[in-house]
């Protein structure tokens, strides 16, 4: 499996065919090694490395990678640079190694020299990595001087990102600078031989960060300190309490996941009925009680930087119902925290759950909590106790939510464990700021051929959001030293990343360089973009763009999108047949206000009687009809999200939703397996842009409802309507346009029996397809997308005209 701490290819500096052409005389290399280098362990390593081959010299951290001079003997030295990549420490990642031959100095010794700062150069900072397996075992070793210490970490473990203030990652820029590290600390910290050399969050119980239980809605008195304080939160997790832990990047609110009351206390408390919660488990032997477990699934489960994987669940199981109502997935994760682990151990002296829920700390949709005051005032009404600590979080970030789709990864949120690790890319960009969308937020900031995507800030529909993109946006431009010549933002007039962006337009000219480009990008051309980005692709295809909302050019809803174009253009080929949204916002709260407006779209005879308008108040049904007529405040839409939700409340499964996408994954979930045929769809020919009309699948539908076909092959044979009509719309564009690649993008996408169905049509009928892995396939990957757009279009103003592109009709 592919993940963020892959290692990248390097050349081989052609110091050592010089130094070979010298011999083994005395030579002096200087090396630079570029990529995640910092906090990793690396120096000690360097260190360690030059006293093996008797190099002279020092190494130390710049803000453009790590430095190394080194003289000794010329064969040394060669065998010297060749080990820096094959021996690298386990969480570094080399990106490059360059070096340059010297005559030497006469150095007497090996030093690691204190850090350089340059204000131009950056890098590649390392993401926060879960406990690893020497610490663990410390963590539980009686004889260890950090017994059941929570915040035990060496350099090859621990918090990084989440710490870190600025560049060069230094003790002092973390939050770990408010401790003064004890004599036995300070020993392991500046003995090159130890696991903790030069580990900058390096702490133990004598100096380092404590933790301590407060207890209901104090004001904050502690209630037991350190093991006791763990022990006592076990004790109130066990009998059904809530209790809030602080963790790497914000805050949890944590429950018994085998207690149906405890988890409807924390709905009923968070306002979240019906989305699901993660849950962690000690480890995959856990796991596989109550969950299937791939081989792929298992290893990303264990992988240092444990995302929540979503899993197929077991029928049996003792995880409760209310985790995942109508549901077949869980999302687990295993302990990334030693304070995890304490929570999650075996002990004999008590009935263990096999799992805790582990929930972001927040109200529905506000950003996680990260401070201790900010903790207990926010979450006051929601935990009956916090397990707090004193090691500040610097930077907010939530898990990251991730699945295997085909064997390999496909990622759903990117945050914790994978920010700030670049996506790297195969071309060279320019200095860009990407706003995002306004669900599931993330921006991008591009420099070289590498994008760096926030981590996920979460839906922009506060002020509390707006402030943690800001400052996150801040934060980012310091790390990496990126000064944005250019700002891409989503067409939307009221997403709030576009305000923002806007803002700055008319008011920012102070904080911005001048000459800063503003480039408005069209949702959906940002979902292609964001697909072809990651994979590579730099031709023209036909895209396909499903999701819920997207500002369209022509100022009506889109979502239901085929588009052939590459990075800099697009043209819109074909999409569904606009309908109206009956009262905007409230008929996405509202599937059946959906469902409604395609009912009203078809004849009488064929909807009277069904059961969906006697569940409807006959106020409203009249007030959805004028709606429609007049269009009042109702917007058109080719929303295949929409559709989706139309379906699944036609069909009773879910009329009013409580999480974004509800009613589609409810729909999804409940198709049943193994049913082969779906519903025909007929498409119009011959005319460019394609309009696709849902209204003879909804017909039939009908038809099958009225004759008490099961909703499960029903849902399942709507499923495979759309898969088919995909691949044959893509058939007709390619009778156009020549092209043979798909890419796939779009949170509709998330549906996996959508996909696999969609995918294995397209293939059969002779296309190469794309989907997104490393970034998500809904809103939080748009960012990447509106980067390579922007970038595109400004470097090349004089378009690269493509006369299969924008010639003839459409
Ligand atoms: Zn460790
Ligand atoms: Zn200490």
């Amino acid at each position: 499996m592919k993940s963020a701490v892959a290692r990248a290819a390097i050349e081989l500096p052609n110091t050592v065919c010089q130094a070979e052409a010298i011999g083994v005389e005395l030579a002096r290399a200087r090396i630079i090694v570029r990529g995640v280098v910092q906090g990793v362990g690396f120096r000690p390593f360097i260190y360690r490395l030059a006293n093996d081959y008797e190099l002279k010299g020092w190494v130390l951290n710049s803000t453009e990678g790590v430095v190394i001079e080194v003289e000794g003997l010329t064969n040394r030295l060669q065998e010297f640079i060749a080990d820096i990549t094959l021996q690298a420490p386990p969480l570094a990642v080399i990106e490059g190694v360059e070096s340059s031959t010297l005559p030497p100095v006469g150095y007497q010794s090996f030093i690691i020299q204190a850090s350089q700062e340059q204000e131009d150069k950056f890098v590649l900072i390392s993401p926060d990595i879960c406990l690893c397996p020497d610490c663990l075992r410390e963590l539980f070793d009686p004889s260890d001087r950090r017994y059941r210490y929570p915040f035990i970490n060496c350099t090859n473990c621990g918090p990084r990102f989440t710490i870190i203030k600025d560049i060069p990652y230094d003790r002092p820029k973390t939050t770990m600078a408010a401790f003064q590290m004890c004599p036995d600390c300070e020993e392991e910290y500046h003995n090159p031989n130890d696991r903790r050399f030069h580990a900058q969050p390096d702490a133990c119980p004598t100096c380092g960060p404590r933790v301590w239980l407060v207890k209901g809605r104090t004001t904050g008195d502690s209630f037991a300190k350190g093991d006791d304080a763990i022990t006592e939160a076990r004790h109130l997790l066990n009998r059904g309490a809530i209790v809030a832990v602080k963790g790497l990047g914000g805050f949890h609110l944590a429950c018994d996941a085998t207690n149906s009351a405890a988890i409807s206390l924390l709905q009923e408390r968070k306002g979240r009925v019906n989305k699901a919660f993660a849950i962690m488990s000690l480890d995959c032997r856990v796991v596989e009680r109550y969950c299937h477990v791939s081989d792929e699934e298992r290893q990303l489960l264990e992988s240092p930087q444990r995302p929540i994987v979503l899993l197929r669940r077991k029928t049996e199981s003792p995880i409760s119902a209310l985790v995942a109502p109508n549901n077949n997935n869980l999302g687990v994760m295993l302990p990334y925290t030693p304070l995890h682990y304490l929570l999650l151990e075996r002990r004999g002296d008590e009935t263990d759950t096999p799992a805790l829920v582990m929930t972001s700390g927040n109200m529905s949709e506000e950003p996680i909590a990260i401070g201790n005051e900010e903790a207990l005032e926010r979450l006051g009404t929601l935990a009956d106790a916090f397990l707090l600590h004193d090691r500040d979080i610097y930077v907010r970030c939530d898990d990251t939510v991730t699945r295997v789709f085909d064997g390999k990864e496909a990622i759903i949120r990117r945050s914790r464990g994978y920010v700030p690790f670049p996506v790297r890319l195969n071309f060279e960009m320019k200095q860009i700021l990407a706003c995002g969308a306004e669900l599931k937020n993330t921006f991008c900031l591009t420099r070289d051929n590498y994008a760096f995507l926030s981590q996920h800030i979460g839906d922009m529909e506060n002020l509390e959001t707006l402030d943690t993109f800001e400052s996150g946006l801040e934060h980012f431009k310091r790390l990496f030293r990126v000064l944005p010549e250019v700002i891409a933002y989503d067409l939307h007039p009221e997403y709030l990343a576009t305000k923002y962006t806007l803002e700055l337009k008319r008011n920012g000219a102070e904080q911005l360089p001048s000459g800063v480009q503003f480039v408005p990008v069209q949702h959906h051309h940002a979902h292609i973009a964001s697909c072809l980005a990651e994979n590579g692709v730099m031709e023209p295809v036909i895209g396909v763009a499903f999701d819920g909302t997207g500002y369209g050019e022509d100022g009506q809803i889109w979502g239901g999108e085929f588009l052939v174009g590459d990075f800099q253009h697009f043209k819109r080929r074909a999409y569904l047949k606009y309908v109206v949204l009956p009262g905007g916002e409230a008929a996405i709260r509202k599937p059946y206000r959906m469902a409604l407006s395609y009912l009203f779209n078809l004849p009488t005879a064929l909807t009277s009687g069904l059961n969906l308008f006697d569940r409807t108040d006959p106020g409203e049904l009249q007030i959805i009809r004028r709606q429609i007529e007049r269009r009042i405040n109702s917007p058109l839409t080719s929303s295949c999200g929409r559709l989706f939700d139309a379906v699944s409340s036609l069909l009773g499964i879910c009329d009013v939703i409580t999480y974004e996408g509800q009613a589609a994954i409810e729909l999804e979930m409940l198709a049943e397996e193994g049913v082969e045929d779906g519903y025909h769809w007929p498409l119009p020919r011959g005319k460019f842009p394609i309009i696709i009309d849902a209204k003879p699948v909804l017909g039939d539908i009908i038809r099958d409802l009225k004759a008490a076909v099961p909703i499960t092959v029903i849902s399942a044979k709507f499923h495979n309507a759309v898969a088919e009509m995909v691949s044959g719309v893509c058939c007709l564009i390619r009778e156009r346009d020549g092209l043979s690649k798909v890419a796939l993008s779009g949170g509709v996408f998330q549906n996996l029996r959508l996909l696999r169905r969609t995918l294995s049509h397209l293939r059969r009928k002779g296309f190469e397809t794309y989907i997104h892995h490393q970034v998500p396939c809904n809103d939080g990957g748009i960012a990447l997308g509106q980067a390579v757009i922007a970038n595109a279009k400004v470097t090349s103003p004089k378009l690269r005209r493509r006369s299969y592109v924008l010639s003839g009709a459409g």
